[in-house]
């Protein structure tokens, strides 16, 4: 047998286990399976190779966590070290150095009264950790009443019954609701202006005022709502809001999931905006896209009121099997160190300005394109029907069709309906935003002009 049909054979029975055993996150599995599906096989900086040896450039970051590309050679290697030390060992009544480096390293690198860090193993963990710490604090101060978590509209958590509840993505929760425990909802800001901001700071008000005392907390992704398709907020609304929140004496939980770790230009978003929340999570770009790992980081005011006697009752009784996991802890550290130096160098900075320059250039005034969003390293395209094109149903999934287009051009990106994220490692260069705007361009052109003729 050739290479060439050894390689497709293997192609196509990976394939199809694929369709046969995988449920894939987030799918209308009869929708994956109809359409060709790609096995990656290896990677290398922005791009990945498929098992038949194609390249595409990663423009969603591995879904938004990749920092400094694939296979880099410095994380590699402090990976391999620590798993030639160890690669597991439990947080549960033991320490580690990888763990005890890292939890310093992300108090220095957060606003000063960010003391103490839990550490989990995704996004949603590192919300419901800051959610429960949030809520047993208000019972161990006797405020017992303080119940109620305060999301915004469109906000995106995660997937677990407590971010889901804290969350408004009815596209992905609304089935849940019922098993959902009560919160309320603010309005969002429809867009990045100073009127819409002291809007939905009016909303907030509104909320906090209706449920005085009732309150434990207030959550929020600041400045970009990701998964609700880059919707963006004014600069200094977050400051406006902690402002509010104090008045109210509610906590302030701050998801930096996906806006921390240079992603925005700086480690933190608390930091840009001069913010100090009274929980900062952390996932994603963490572990620069290499291993799961999270982080809640507290107050030193909120870990006080847990300690106590053993009969006390205070401690917080909440943990995770894989909780601070030695490799991932040891890449993060890694990646901390690159980033730091790519942030004080003014190089990330470059880099956002040139991305959000070229994606503007190519999709501002495009007739396809009805709104263009862009903060740091993310950017978000609406795509719709040109003037005197037909509408588009959703059954039509033109984002994905796009998407799916983008991939003979060599690109990899995911839709939101029909939104294109863009959110490439920060790494990239300028002659790879520029492959893969044209790539996008050329995947546009090809499918609407599919659905003219
Ligand atoms: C991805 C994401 C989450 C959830 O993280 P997981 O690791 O997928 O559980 C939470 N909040 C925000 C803002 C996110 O982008």
């Amino acid at each position: 047998m050739s290479r060439r049909t050894t390689v497709e054979s293997q192609k196509g029975v990976l394939d199809q286990w694929d369709r046969e055993h995988s449920w894939h996150p987030f799918a209308q599995m009869s929708e994956y399976c109809a359409l060709p599906q790609v096995q990656v096989e290896r990677a290398q900086g922005c791009w990945l190779w498929d098992v038949e040896g194609r390249r595409y450039l990663d423009g969603n970051a591995s879904i938004w966590t990749n920092v400094h590309g694939h296979n880099d050679p410095d994380l590699n290697a402090a990976l391999l070290e620590q798993a030639s030390k160890v690669a597991h060992s439990t947080y549960l009544g033991l320490s580690h150095p990888a763990g005890a480096e890292l939890g310093r390293r992300l108090v220095e690198l957060s606003p000063p009264g960010l003391q103490r860090v839990m550490f989990s193993d995704n996004g949603s963990n590192a919300i419901e950790i800051a959610l429960k710490q949030s809520f047993q604090f208000w019972q161990l101060q006797g405020e017992s009443d303080r119940v109620l978590a305060v999301g915004m509209e469109d906000a995106y958590h995660g997937d677990t019954f407590g971010t889901m509840a804290v969350g408004d993505s009815p596209g992905f929760h609304g089935r849940f609701s019922r098993w959902c425990f009560e919160s309320r909802v603010f309005e969002r800001p429809r867009d990045e202006s100073v009127a819409e901001a002291r809007r939905s700071l009016r909303s907030l008000e509104a909320v906090l005022e209706a449920e005085q005392g009732k309150v434990a907390c207030v959550v929020l992704e600041p400045w970009v709502q990701g998964a609700a398709g880059m919707r963006l907020q004014a600069r200094g609304f977050v400051k406006s809001l902690e402002a509010l929140c104090r008045r109210f004496g509610a906590h302030l939980i701050l998801d930096e999931v996906f806006v921390g770790f240079g992603r925005m230009g700086n480690f933190f978003v608390c930091r840009q905006e001069g913010v100090e929340p009274d929980f900062l999570c952390l996932a994603k770009g963490l572990s620069a896209g290499y291993l799961p790992l999270a982080a809640t980081l507290t107050r030193v005011e909120i870990y006080e009121a847990f300690l106590g006697t053993m009969d006390s009752g205070r401690a917080f009784i909440h943990g995770h099997t894989f909780t601070g996991n030695p490799l991932a802890a040891a890449v993060a550290l890694a990646s901390i160190q690159k980033l730091e130096r790519l942030i004080e160098s003014g190089e990330l900075e470059q880099w956002i300005a040139s991305f959000g320059r070229q994606v503007r250039e190519a999709f501002e005034g495009h007739a396809n394109v009805s709104e263009l969003r862009v903060r740091g390293m993310a950017a978000a395209v609406d795509l719709c029907p040109a003037e005197g094109e037909s509408e588009w149903s959703v059954n039509d999934r033109v984002g994905m069709q796009v998407c799916v287009a983008a991939r003979s051009e060599g690109v990899l990106l995911r839709p939101l309906r029909d939104s294109l994220l863009i959110v490439p490692p920060l790494v990239i260069s300028e002659e790879e935003i520029a492959f893969l705007i044209r790539g996008i361009l050329s995947a546009i052109d090809r499918v609407i002009k599919e659905r003219i003729r």
